[in-house]
């Protein structure tokens, strides 16, 4: 961008350009110092949002010089890899690859932080407690939005596509220019108000253009140019972050400005424009950096970063690709090296005994090499065996344990950790219950760690959560399997491997992720030691270009950091087995699918449920739960407790699928309606689910579940009145109001509704009215099973039948007499009285009206009784 005098009078650079890119090259870009005056809280520290020094003049100098450093690197480390391939057979190796990455600038060893992580500017006005990004995207699908969203899902960041925000992102800044005079004038009034920031992305362009006016703005854009290095300049309203390169003939020998901080001087707001998008691993940093500075530090990221690599399989590797004594020693004076990158560093090493002494003679000495330094590492039980745990009874599992740990007693291996890892992250999730119990028992395990929760893949979306008390951990995938031995062999080849490390997908994870936990295995580090060349590159590329703070702890302190940073992860959400292969791949073969419910019937509670269990429970096809000794018909796992008892629990009230099952297994809670949590937590566990809501005249509702509190001799029922009751106000007892709610709440049909639909699509979805399930259960029950699809038809006219002692239809037995619902079904109480039915009427006529709008959009019926009330 080119400056120009803005109206306010106040000087601009005359040097300052924007560089919208096509797709720029990834060139290694050159540290430098931090220069003096800026204040480096952000995560990228080679460039300045702040304050900064003259730019050096020197850059080309060092770009070529170190381009041909890397150029002779490389071709050394192809002749080293090359010499290395021929030997494997002999064992006889070559020099393994040694972390080459070269920072000219000094590595960043400080281990504290440079500065707190604080608002860089105060503000008068006030946001709320949560800010929220606020993100325009071009599309639903667009590129670049999904990269943002990306990030800031990684970043655990919340953003909004409407509402109020710590910094507002538009993915193309034009959109932003083009906002019509009216609108745009309240956006920016907003801005200026609370002292909100705005991200704008120019987008990239095939054509070239030169020098064209920023609509609005003394800024003149130039397109299509390549990102060049990046650097610092002198401080203007417009603050160069990064550089372009001038590849076009008729530019001379300056550079273009890439990315630009527009410091708010022209007109109050304060902007961060990038060229191009977010391919530039470079951009990322920034873009996270731009959004903690223009929200005045609101939405920050913390600059600590806790790493643990874990050698999940010390002991366990074929012969010829284990580690030599020569391996264990370079393990040991990596470990010694990282220590200067990142304080009291130690590789945290599982162990499978049963494997010990496994290799060729030189292999053997390794190990006997790795218990004589056994206090260097720390240590946590893998498995005796390496068997997958949940292919093993809770006996098994723990004879397995206690063989390990023996094994760890007789060679001095510390056994009190709290942390171990399942083989292939069986029976972590989904749970295999015998393998917690096991671990409890034999090891106190308190901590581990997987990659499966909820999903392998998206890895950005793997999270931790808490069973049982023991806290399982993401962890984070950095590209080495048992079988990557060899840098020649890596798949892409060295390259992929190196990209990953330089601003690649391990990079990010580290920074994405303020806890990581990494998995290697023995191989790794035998051989060419891919995994400290791996780490030992990634730890000082961070140190080199980043002000991140990196530390490790022990796993079980790890734990204890992780869930205090994210106390929401604590509860975990059960999802559905059989959607994920892998997770099809560590379920016991004797659970299935088939054992959970195919539908719910939800409630509320007094809205007809009971008959409609005992009517489904009629049918030949249908089966329902086993009675819980709690309980009783309703399992009541979605909604409290239970949940945390886990799945197999769950799975427990249903009856093991027999081979010919077309039995539709289903289960009713009446509380499930408006339980908060339910609709995610069912839609995650059974997703394909039928949802059956029954409904009736809300304030009857009401009055119903009052009385029938009052027949379960509900003390606070019988101790108030349905007027006190309903009217209770804020300054009464406690279970006084928590009665009112119980009351009052599950009759706001159209909120708990929405919520619902908020998981589940409208088609899975059936309202049923309960005065006509009363009056006339056959037409309903058939249209019921018309929805839910079975096979076969069940006709319920021959055995539903009106008993006019009790007012309402009873199942026919083989007696041909009726069989009615228990002594409490139907009960007999006095009718509401006219000012307390005036009183709900009115109260509900808001949700009703809801109610009835929202059937109306999605083509429900609506129930006559609904129509009456809002006449
Ligand atoms: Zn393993």
């Amino acid at each position: 961008m080119e400056g120009d005098q803005s109206p306010g009078g106040s000087a601009v650079s005359q040097d300052t350009y924007l560089l919208i890119g096509g797709a720029p090259p990834l060139q290694q870009g050159r540290p430098r110092s931090v220069p003096r005056g800026c204040r480096p809280w952000r995560l990228w520290h080679r460039t300045s949002l702040c304050l900064a020094g003259p730019r050096k003049a020197s850059w080309r100098r060092r770009v070529v010089v170190l381009a041909v450093l890397i150029a002779v690197l490389l071709l050394l480390l192809y002749s080293l890899g090359e010499s290395s391939h021929r030997t494997i057979m002999s064992m006889v190796r070559g020099r393994p690859p040694e972390a080459a990455f070269r920072c000219n600038g000094p590595v960043n060893t400080t281990s504290q932080l440079p500065h707190p992580h604080a608002p860089p500017r105060p503000t008068q006005s006030r946001l709320r407690e949560d800010p929220k990004v606020l993100l325009f995207t071009e599309t639903q699908y667009s590129r670049t939005g999904q990269a943002i969203i990306h990030i800031l899902v990684a970043n655990r960041i919340k953003y909004k596509m409407e509402g109020k925000y710590g910094v507002v992102v538009f993915e193309n800044f034009e959109r932003y220019l083009q906002i019509d005079p009216w609108n745009r004038e309240l956006l920016d009034k907003y801005l200026r108000d609370y002292g909100v920031g705005l991200v704008g992305f120019m987008p990239a362009r095939e054509e070239t253009q030169v020098g064209a006016k920023l609509r609005g703005f003394p800024l003149y854009v130039h397109s299509n140019l390549g990102l060049e290095n990046v650097s610092l300049n002198t401080d203007t309203t417009y603050t160069p972050l990064e550089w372009a390169a001038p590849s076009l003939p008729h530019f001379s020998e300056e550079r273009l400005i890439l990315s630009i901080l527009d410091k708010g001087d022209y007109d109050g707001i304060s902007r961060v424009l990038f060229g191009g998008n977010l391919d530039f691993w470079l951009h990322r940093l920034l873009f996270l950096d731009a959004v903690s500075y223009l929200s005045l530090g609101r939405i920050s990221l913390s600059l600590e970063r806790y790493i643990l690599v874990d050698i999940d399989d010390i002991f366990v590797a074929k012969k010829g690709v284990r580690m030599t004594t020569d391996d264990v020693k370079a393990l040991l004076d990596s470990q010694w090296r990282l220590r200067e990158l990142v304080p009291e560093w130690r590789f945290n090493l599982g162990f499978s005994g049963k494997y010990y002494q496994n290799g060729y003679p030189e292999e053997n000495a390794g190990d006997r090499m790795l218990l004589e330094h056994v206090d260097e590492f720390w240590w946590f039980g893998h498995m005796w065996g390496h068997t997958q745990p949940h292919t093993l009874t809770q006996e098994k599992l723990e004879h397995q344990m206690q063989l390990n740990k023996q094994f760890a007693l007789a060679h001095n291996i510390p056994t009190d950790s709290g942390y171990s890892i399942a083989p292939h992250h069986s029976g972590v999730y989904p749970v295999h219950e015998p393998l917690y119990d096991a671990w409890k028992k034999v090891w106190n395990v308190r901590v581990t760690s997987s990659e499966e929760y909820p999903h392998l893949y998206p890895a950005r979306l793997r999270r931790g959560f808490i069973h049982r008390n023991i806290m399982v951990l993401p962890r984070q995938t950095c590209g080495l399997f048992t079988h990557t031995v060899f840098i020649d062999k890596y798949p892409g080849g060295r390259q992929t491997l190196d990209s990953s490390i330089h601003g690649g997908e391990l990079f990010l994870s580290i920074v994405y992720n303020p806890i990581s936990i990494f998995m290697t295995h023995l191989s790794n580090y035998g051989n060419d030691r891919l995994a400290l060349y791996t780490f030992e590159s990634v730890i000082k590329f961070i140190k080199c270009w980043t002000n991140l703070s990196l530390r490790t702890v022990p796993p079980l302190q790890l734990g204890e950091k992780y869930f205090h940073l994210f106390p929401n992860e604590r509860d975990p959400v059960w999802g559905y087995p059989c959607a994920d292969r892998r997770h099809m791949q560590i379920w016991a073969k004797e659970k299935s699918c088939e054992q959970l419910p195919k539908f719910l019937v939800i409630g509320p509670q007094k809205t007809g449920t009971t008959a409609l269990y005992t009517f489904l429970a009629m049918h030949p096809a249908i089966v329902a739960n086993y009675p819980s000794a709690d309980t009783f018909e309703e399992v009541q796992f979605f909604n409290g407790k239970n949940y945390y008892k886990g799945i197999d629990w769950y799975m427990n009230f249903f009856p093991v699928p027999a081979n010919s099952s077309s039995r539709f297994l289903f289960e009713k809670s009446a509380t499930y309606f408006e339980g908060e949590m339910v609709p995610q937590r069912v839609k995650a566990l059974l997703p394909h689910s039928r949802l059956v809501v029954t409904v009736i005249p809300p304030s009857k509702r009401a009055y119903s579940w009052y009385h029938h509190m009052r027949a379960h001799n509900d003390p606070t029922a019988l101790q108030y009145t349905f007027h006190q009751v309903i009217t209770a106000g804020d300054g009464d007892p406690r279970a006084l109001r928590s009665l009112r709610n119980k009351c009052l709440v599950p009759g706001m049909y159209a909120k708990h509704l929405e919520r619902w639909l908020d998981h589940f699509p409208a088609s899975q979805l059936i309202l049923i009215d309960g005065e006509e399930l009363r009056s006339d259960p056959v037409y309903v029950m058939n249209d019921l099973q018309r929805f839910l699809g079975i096979q076969p038809f069940y006709n319920y006219t021959e055995h539903l039948r009106y008993d006019k002692r009790k007012g309402f239809f009873c199942q026919v037995t083989e007696e041909d007499k009726t069989k009615c619902l228990g002594r409490g079904k139907g009960r007999i109480y006095p009718p509401m009285n006219e000012s307390d039915a005036k009183l709900l009427k009115e109260y509900y006529q808001p949700y009703n009206v809801a109610l009835e709008k929202l059937l109306t959009r999605l083509d429900y019926p609506v129930p006559k009784w609904l129509e009456e009330e809002l006449q």
